[in-house]
């Protein structure tokens, strides 16, 4: 009996593990289908700028509106569209989209920001990505000097030397670049002086408990004063609470994304933040007591 109960076990392991195979293949097939079905949308999150409070850029967040499933957020399916080439055309309609819209908020005559773009490994690598980039450009009519690229230390560590080489090429079209997840990676300090990248953004993990974990603390006081060294723009990810953006702001952060400010909304919805000026009361922030 005990081993017709494991045989059965086995069976249903089996067949879960087929069925969930086949799922990620259907789930696979449609995403390379949802780009041309238009299915896949942007948001955007603010980054604010502590020195006055005021929204300088917002990064390009994919989501996937699935006509079953609903909204999914990119850990859903952005992993998948990396196992094979369907993270080229997903990326390229991105990099498409955002350019537009940035270009679209200046076209109105709001404030203007910059826009960040996530890129992947395989975009990285793919040859044709300085062409492709300055064509976007091109026909979007934005000038490179409102877009930025976000590499994580992955992508820029795996082959140090080629990705400098990859890098210098796209800076020569006047984009930004920025490290992304910065410190969760394993981060060569000789090679991070010699990429030509504008900042780093600090990992929403150091974030989390910077106000109760000295170990945190010292991390994010390590990465700002790194990136002040460096001449480097330094972005706090993830700040949710007061108390973490009155310590960054104390510790000379230059910026910060988060929930505390704003999560990634619809463009309508930046549309109106802009034209109303949304920004962060720094002063009366400032004199806010610090409660744990
Ligand atoms: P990321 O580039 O590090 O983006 C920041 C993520 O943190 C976003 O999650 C954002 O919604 C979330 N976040 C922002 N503020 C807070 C906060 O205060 N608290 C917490 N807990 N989370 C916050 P999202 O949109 O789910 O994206 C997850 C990841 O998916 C991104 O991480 C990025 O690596 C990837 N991704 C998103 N869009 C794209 C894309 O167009 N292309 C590529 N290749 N990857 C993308
Ligand atoms: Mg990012
Ligand atoms: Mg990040
Ligand atoms: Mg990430």
């Amino acid at each position: 009996r005990a081993q017709n109960s494991a045989y059965e076990h086995t069976q249903f392991y089996t067949r879960s593990f087929n069925q969930e195979i086949s799922a990620r293949h259907v789930l696979a097939n449609q995403l390379r289908q949802a780009i041309q079905r238009d299915e896949l949308v942007l948001h955007y999150q603010p980054q604010v700028s502590l020195k006055n409070g005021k929204i300088t850029g917002f990064e390009a967040l994919v989501r996937w509106r699935h006509p079953e499933r609903g909204l999914l957020p990119p850990a859903e399916f952005i992993p998948l569209a990396e196992e094979s080439e369907t993270i080229l055309a997903l990326g390229e309609w991105v990099l498409r989209a955002a350019c537009r819209q940035c270009k679209q908020w200046q076209d109105q005559g709001l404030p203007p920001v910059m826009i960040a773009v996530n890129l992947s490994a395989m975009q990285f690598n793919e040859k044709n990505l300085r062409v492709l980039v300055g064509h976007v450009l091109e026909e979007s009519r934005l000038d490179a000097h409102h877009l930025e690229l976000e590499l994580t230390e992955s992508v820029s560590m795996d082959d140090p030397e080629k990705s400098i080489a990859i890098m210098v090429h796209l800076r020569k079209l006047g984009v930004t670049l920025s490290i992304d997840d910065f410190g969760t990676g394993y981060s060569n300090l000789g090679y991070l002086k010699r990429f030509p990248v504008g900042r780093l953004k600090i990992d929403k993990s150091f974030v989390r408990d910077l106000v109760d974990d000295p170990h945190d603390l010292a991390i994010c006081r390590s990465v700002i004063a790194l990136a002040k060294s460096l001449r480097l723009e330094v972005i706090a990810e993830g700040v949710e609470t007061i108390n973490q953006l009155k310590l960054l702001h104390a510790e000379g952060c230059d910026k910060i994304q988060g929930y505390y400010f704003s999560a990634a909304m619809s463009a309508e919805e930046c549309t109106s933040f802009l034209a109303r000026d949304v920004s962060l009361p720094l002063d009366t922030i400032r004199r806010l007591p610090y409660a744990r």
